[in-house]
């Protein structure tokens, strides 16, 4: 089977438009309200001649209530069963408490993580990513999954974590 790359991080952050970017069509539901993908979803993706899939989740917040709290469930089952994680984090807003209890269920897992730092939609914004170090999964990686910006290197960077 193709290897899995899981796509955590809380609501809105960006991560189906990510999705969408690395399989290079408008599959997973973009929406400006959080909380939409519920469960996780996979889709086929190839880059430099390697296939594989990547599941989006519907955001991971701690203390999760109801609906929530399974929507959150979804995306630590998705991450157990990947074999590399991509953890997005809104560099305009910057790290948050709740970022940092998803670091914590992402250590647990002891899967190999690669830092987003989405909404990198120019170099200003850019500049701001240096703060998502304090969060100690390393260097995070720049990208704006809107406008592609960062997108081609970080298929790369998915392919040799594979
Ligand atoms: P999810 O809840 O994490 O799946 O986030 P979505 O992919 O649904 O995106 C939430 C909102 O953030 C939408 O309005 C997106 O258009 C917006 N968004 C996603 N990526 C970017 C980005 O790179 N730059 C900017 N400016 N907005 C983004
Ligand atoms: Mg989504």
């Amino acid at each position: 089977a193709a290897p899995v790359v899981a796509v955590v991080g809380r609501p809105n952050v960006g991560k189906s438009t990510l999705v969408n970017r690395l399989i290079g069509r408008r599959q997973a539901v973009v929406e400006d309200k959080p909380g939409v993908t519920r469960d996780r979803v996979a889709y086929d993706a190839q880059w430099s001649g390697r296939r594989f899939t990547v599941v989006d989740t519907g955001g991971w917040e701690p203390d999760a209530k109801d609906r929530a709290l399974a929507i959150a469930r979804q995306a630590e089952v998705a991450v157990n069963t990947a074999d590399v994680i991509l953890f997005v984090v809104d560099t305009v807003v910057g790290p948050t408490d709740v970022d940092e209890a998803a670091v914590k269920m992402l250590r647990r897992s002891k899967k190999p993580v690669i830092l987003i730092a989405n909404k990198c939609d120019n170099q200003a914004i850019e500049m701001e990513a240096v703060a998502l170090w304090s969060l100690g999964l390393g260097q995070p990686f720049p990208l704006s999954a809107l406008h592609g910006r960062g997108s081609g290197d970080l298929l790369d960077a998915i392919l040799a974590a594979l």
